[in-house]
């Protein structure tokens, strides 16, 4: 066939087939005009980036309102489309904050600083290092995966690991919502842990302001240097615990102290009104819930990555991309009922620790137990090459072949993968009980700065979202689809250093340089694996297979990975030069000796333990 008329053929054929797969759509043209026109109303500067306490956001409310009301839908929360209540806004520290150890205490002002979203009064307990106090099952990434925090006050390092390195673990250079202090916060309670103690990246606390939408995040936090912690924590070296897990992208969690450590915070706050909104199309005593929050950062609130510079932060994609959808999902079913009852919420506070979702699921519209799913949409307006990743499939057992069903016919490329807990609106929900899904777009660097605008949303991917959102629900809606909730597995593993079984018989040089890198033994104790190895005082040990040794902590991490009998390549440096040594690592003795913490100086505990061994 001749190429001009195959070329034709093919044109024809290929804008069939798109055709097909545009009709395959359920929403096309008209849909993509709605979805412009709400977030061009979202995302307008006149909204002052939909900040607490911002006319912008009461408007917003109001436009959500007004929309469901367009559609035809019922008002959710007794005859009104709205759902008032009062959060804390603005926050004074008082006298009485405090941290200490045994004699010494860090006082308010040089040393420590509140967060403004802190819970009030005081707490004693043993104290925790968490490395970053992340737990990103996205990332496979848990600094509470060998740690059990319950009970126990925790050290988190500020940020997020490798946050300077392209192409590193958590996005790179991007910002992720892991590195908000509030979501360190909220994750250390989930974890059962009693207080935070943030650690600042350099040796300067930051101001509370008084116009933050704070709100009392359950527990102590408290910001404090790396300088003034070290009255309290001198065997912790802060850098260094930091350049360790940045290195190796993996945690480094441990217990941090023998003595138990005292915090206090004392703090004022004032309220401002805010509402969620909300509106139903009534069905079955079944009920399916869609959501997404239309609050975002105002002129640059908590949260914003370019905080402090007071510029209005738009939010076209957080979220008014998912608010957009939401509105638009309404408008859909209003003309196409399904089965069961279908509540469609915007909730506000979600930037300022998932407020209204979780005012929503303490004050129901009505009871949850009928509740057999909820949709969460946040951040749908990047989509890049068609990607969509569908996160909390592993939150109820159905629920990944639930969404790959309504996938089938789809433009998009799904990913399916998460459990219930993230750092968005589903996991108040989730909590509650109830299978949950949060569809996710591409992170972009525009993310939480003021440059989230109008023009760089992807609106033809937005209106695949919104198919791929109608299918979802449709498919939840068949009789025949029964999700069964489950419940992520507990923490596993005991504490920092118990959970070390074997010994090297190497005895770590604690006067090392800190520009040093890797763990320079003093010696070896004779007989033990490393001295039957060859090693001998001074050798620097730099990688135990493929584990980088940039230091103590690396090793003490290395040596939980390993078991008695396991045979390590173990890679050292002797003035200056490689050496590679197999050797095969004997059972440690500190079990036997009684166990546990303190006691005894044998070197297995100093191996594994602190810097400068411990008491
Ligand atoms: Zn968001």
């Amino acid at each position: 066939m001749r190429s001009a008329a195959r070329f034709v053929l093919l044109t024809l054929l290929s804008l069939a087939l798109g055709a097909q797969a545009l009709q395959a759509m359920k929403v096309g043209e008209a849909e993509k005009e709605a979805l412009m026109d709400h977030i061009r109303y979202l995302a307008d500067d006149a909204r002052e980036g939909r900040g607490i306490g911002t006319p912008g956001l009461d408007s917003s409310a109001a436009y959500l309102a007004d929309r469901f009301r367009h559609y035809g839908l019922q008002p959710l929360f007794d005859g009104d489309y709205y759902q008032r209540f009062d959060m804390a806004w603005g926050a004074e520290a008082q006298e009485g904050c405090y941290l200490a150890m045994s004699e010494d205490t860090l006082m308010l002002g040089a040393d420590v600083l509140p967060s403004g979203f802190s819970g009030i009064g005081e707490v004693q307990a043993p104290i925790l290092f968490a490395g970053y106090g992340i737990a990103a099952p996205e990332y496979e990434y848990d600094d509470y995966g060998e740690v059990d925090a319950t009970g126990s006050i925790v050290l988190v390092l500020e940020g997020e690991p490798a946050e300077e390195v392209e192409g590193s673990l958590f996005a790179g250079t991007m910002t992720t919502d892991h590195s908000m202090l509030r979501t360190k916060a909220i994750t250390a309670k989930n974890q059962g842990a009693v207080g935070v103690v943030v650690v600042t990246r350099d040796n300067t606390l930051p101001t509370l302001s008084t116009d933050e939408p704070y709100r009392d995040v359950g527990i102590p936090v408290l910001l404090a240097t790396p300088s003034s912690l070290k009255a309290l924590f001198p065997r912790l070296d802060f850098a260094k615990l930091r350049r360790s897990i940045d290195a190796n992208e993996s945690p480094r969690s441990m217990e941090a102290g023998d003595e138990p450590v005292t915090m206090s915070v004392q703090m004022t706050r004032n309220q401002v009104p805010v509402s969620n909104v909300g509106a139903k199309i009534e069905g079955s005593d079944e009920v399916v819930i869609i959501g997404a929050h239309y609050d975002h950062l105002g002129y640059g609130q908590m949260g914003s990555t370019e905080y402090g510079i007071h510029a209005i932060h738009n939010g076209a994609d957080d979220n008014a991309s998912g608010t957009a959808v939401l509105l638009e999902l309404a408008h859909y079913f209003a003309e196409h009922p399904v089965g069961p009852t279908l509540w469609f919420v915007g909730f506000t506070g979600e930037e300022v620790g998932l407020v209204g979702s979780n005012w929503f699921v303490n004050h129901p519209a009505a009871s949850l137990d009928n509740a057999t799913f909820m949709l969460n949409i946040d951040m749908v307006g990047r989509t890049v090459d068609h990607k969509l990743t569908v996160y909390g499939v592993h939150s109820a057992k159905g629920l990944k072949e639930m969404a790959q069903a309504a996938g089938e016919g789809s433009p998009m490329t799904l990913t399916y993968t998460g459990g219930g807990y993230g750092a968005s609106d589903q996991t108040s929900f989730y909590v509650k009980g109830i299978p949950v899904l949060h569809l996710l777009g591409a992170l972009h660097e525009d993310y939480h700065t003021s440059r989230d605008d109008f023009d760089k949303i992807n609106f033809d991917g937005l209106v695949e979202v919104l198919d791929y959102g109608v299918r979802l629900i449709n498919e939840a809606a068949k009789p025949e689809t029964k999700l069964e909730y489950q419940e992520k597995a507990p923490p596993s593993g005991g504490g920092g250093r118990s959970n070390i079984t074997v010994s090297m018989g190497t005895i770590p040089d604690f006067s090392q340089p800190d520009s040093l890198r890797g763990l320079r033994i003093q010696g070896v104790r004779s007989g033990a694996p490393a001295d039957e190895a060859g090693m001998t005082g001074m050798d620097v040990i730099v990688k135990m297979d493929d584990i980088i040794i940039d230091n103590i902590y690396d090793f003490t991490y290395a040596l939980k990975q390993y078991k008695p009998g396991d045979v390590v390549k173990v890679t050292y440096l002797r003035e200056g030069t490689e050496q590679i040594t197999d050797l095969t690592l004997a059972a440690s003795t500190r079990g036997r000796r009684g166990g546990g913490g303190g006691g005894h100086p044998g070197s297995d505990k100093k191996e594994g333990g602190h810097p400068g061994g411990g008491k």
